[in-house]
């Protein structure tokens, strides 16, 4: 058995973009520091919107090329923050982006949102089971917000932990693997309203004109349940980088980027995390700084040598 870093962090995301605009801080954190970094997308993004003119020949509805166009964003924005493990369920193209919640594409032959669940967390407890993070990221049971792909990626996530941990599911997918602690990505409230308020004055130094409100920040949540927060202001600008380079989906203009919808949003450098499975070791109610806080077997891979 081929020997992993001590730490190990796997990131499960619906879409290329998803990673770099809600968790690339946190991703390039942990690769700066030597752990392995896993990113799992689990579609194209084939159905998404496309912002350069130049470019909308592309989209679902012209080209339909987009699919493999984003595989090449993804790969530039991960060489910005530093991850070289990035996949996508199943293989590129396994499952299709499936639009936005009620679009006839949700029922399409091959649609994420009509995949069969243990079907589709087959392929992530492959993944599981080979690189045996200690640590899982994803979304809470609404996606974020309430797209289809992301409900399902956090459906999917959440069954293959069990599976993967569950000896007598596929033998043949690896040695089971028990993740210590899984999050879902999450955003506090008071932090995104003060966020959006600061946007307000910064918004006249920017080419952008229409604030985006803080509904359209995935994850926000009470700041009561948020249990962990990443400082990850040293790799702001990583995160910026990786986020533009999604040209097709994402335009940054400093602190500050737009979608295809062209309301203005601020990019967070420190993001935010609810601990939903495992224990947190901060005391009392601080919150965690680190997502590997408390996890012992990082030597996990001598165990499953010796047995
Ligand atoms: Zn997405």
């Amino acid at each position: 058995m081929t020997e992993l870093p001590a730490r190990r962090l796997l990131l499960v995301h619906a879409h290329p973009d998803d990673e770099s605009i809600t968790t690339g801080a946190t991703m390039a954190k942990y690769a700066a520091e030597g752990a392995h970094v896993t990113l799992v997308t689990c579609t194209l993004g084939e159905e998404g919107e496309v912002i350069p003119d130049g470019l909308a020949h592309l989209a679902a509805d012209r080209d339909d090329s987009l699919g493999a166009h984003r595989v090449g964003e993804l790969a530039a924005a991960m060489k910005e923050v530093g991850v070289t493990d990035h996949r996508f369920l199943g293989g590129p193209g396994r499952y299709r982006d499936s639009g936005m919640m009620g679009v006839e594409q949700n029922d399409r032959p091959g649609a994420f949102w009509s995949a069969d669940l243990d079907e589709a967390a087959a392929h992530l407890v492959a993944v599981i089971r080979e690189v045996r993070p200690q640590v899982l990221v994803t979304y809470d049971p609404d996606g974020g917000y309430g797209h289809p792909d992301h409900i399902q990626a956090h459906r999917v996530a959440m069954r293959a932990a069990d599976l993967a941990a569950d000896p007598a599911f596929h033998a043949d997918l690896g040695a089971p693997h028990t993740i210590d602690k899984i999050y879902w990505n999450r955003a506090p409230r008071s932090v995104v309203e003060e966020r959006f308020r600061w946007m307000s004055g910064a918004l006249r130094h920017s080419p952008f004109g229409t604030p985006a409100a803080v509904a359209d920040v995935p994850g926000v949540t009470d700041d009561e349940r948020i249990t962990a927060e990443i400082d990850g202001r040293p790799y702001k600008a990583a995160k910026a980088a990786a986020m533009a380079a999604h040209v097709t989906q994402i335009t940054v203009s400093g602190p500050l980027f737009i979608l295809s919808n062209e309301l203005a949003q601020p990019i967070f450098d420190v993001e935010y995390y609810e601990l939903v499975r495992g224990e947190a070791s901060a005391e009392g109610t601080a919150r965690e700084t680190d997502l590997f806080a408390g996890v012992e077997r990082v030597t996990d891979m001598a165990e499953v040598t010796a047995q």
